[in-house]
């Protein structure tokens, strides 16, 4: 089972990643949290890409399709992998495609411009795992520490909202086109389907339904 996690910056693709993933014992692959890792690390790589994402903006498509490609070729997403935040271009799609990457399912998750301002502004993040929460609808047991490691969770540089109004204005520009090329892909395709869901419900809610979907 192969499956993109589609939607703006904080509409829960990682917080559906992370259910889906343990829920369905399948791989998830996050560009963002391999991209921040590679900045924590200090790599080539992250030297690169960090004032790109720092300042809200897109990676370009050939760093994302090397990083995606050769993340994909571990074993572990040999029985399927749940895509959060990649593609996000159309290059990236047809990257994909061009590279024998075949997917099943495209979840459409939608949200306002409003609800994701107000939901990135009060998220924090336990950098060590990826694992997120939300100040108002999902905070952690202790202020500002992670449930399960007791480690401070922190804010994003590009959770910022001036940032995050960038990044909004990426996905409506350069990201939304995914949905017809996928759309009509599904037509075309028995295999492929697309599904648009309303990501404004509870994480666990829309975990139950897109487990029904599928
Ligand atoms: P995310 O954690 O998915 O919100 O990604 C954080 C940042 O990483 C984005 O704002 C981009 O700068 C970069 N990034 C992650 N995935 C991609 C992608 N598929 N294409 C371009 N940039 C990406």
């Amino acid at each position: 089972m192969n499956i993109i996690l589609l939607g703006p910056p904080g509409s829960g693709k990682g917080t559906q990643a992370e259910i889906l993933s343990n829920d369905l014992g399948i791989a998830h692959i996050s560009t963002g949290n391999i991209l921040r890792q590679e900045i924590e690390e200090q790599t080539d790589l992250g030297k690169l890409v960090a004032r790109t994402m720092q300042a809200g903006d897109l990676v370009d498509d050939e760093t994302i399709l090397a990083v995606t490609i050769k993340t994909l070729k571990s074993p572990e997403y040999s029985k399927g992998f749940i895509l959060d935040g990649v593609p996000r271009s159309l290059a990236q799609a047809q990257g994909l495609k061009n590279n024998n990457i075949e997917i099943n399912h495209v979840i459409d998750m939608l949200c306002s411009d409003e609800e994701v301002i107000q939901r990135i502004t009060n998220r924090r993040v336990h950098p060590a795992s990826g694992r997120i929460y939300n100040t108002l609808s999902n905070p952690p047991r202790v202020t500002d520490k992670d449930d399960e490691t007791g480690e401070d969770l922190v804010q994003r540089d590009d959770d910022k909202e001036e940032t995050v109004r960038k990044r909004l204005q990426n996905y409506n520009e350069i990201t939304s086109p995914l949905k017809d090329y996928y759309r009509e892909m599904a037509n075309n395709d028995p295999l492929i389907k697309y599904h648009q869901l309303d990501a404004d419900k509870s994480p666990q809610s829309i975990a139950e339904y897109i487990k029904h979907l599928l």
